[in-house]
């Protein structure tokens, strides 16, 4: 059923507990932790507890969810202090743009100059 944990992902084994992650701020909805290949000094993922493919799934089957995890990104920017020098908010979604884990998530990503993608 949409948003129920799924046993071959990767992002509900975190959200469950039965892989570790380096978790920086949790609620009740969501999870931040720091990516394990992290592509700028501050590379954090915000996940939403339930489990949808990407970030439109998510968007149309648990709207709140959605504001819940771009709420959390911005506090993770915050607790970050990267929320002054500007940082980045990212949603892979599908492969050709880079997507490798099918549970929506957002990058959160500052610390270093990104330059402009659009
Ligand atoms: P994407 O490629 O947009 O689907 O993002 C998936 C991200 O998850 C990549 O940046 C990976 O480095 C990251 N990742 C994969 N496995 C783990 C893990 N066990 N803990 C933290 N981050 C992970
Ligand atoms: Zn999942």
């Amino acid at each position: 059923m949409a948003g129920e944990p799924q046993d071959d992902c990767l992002f509900c084994k975190i959200v469950a507990g039965d892989i570790p992650a380096t978790i920086v701020r949790e609620t009740p909805t969501t999870l931040a932790f720091r990516d394990i290949n992290p592509q700028a000094p501050t590379h954090v993922l915000v996940i939403p507890r339930v489990h949808y493919p990407d970030a439109a799934s998510l968007a149309a089957g648990d709207p709140d969810a959605v504001a819940d995890v771009l709420r959390e990104a911005g506090e993770v920017a915050a607790q970050e202090k990267v929320d002054g020098t500007g940082y980045r908010v990212v949603f892979n979604t599908g492969p050709g743009a880079g997507q490798t884990v099918f549970h929506a998530h957002a990058h959160v990503l500052g610390g270093r100059d990104l330059q402009r993608l659009v």
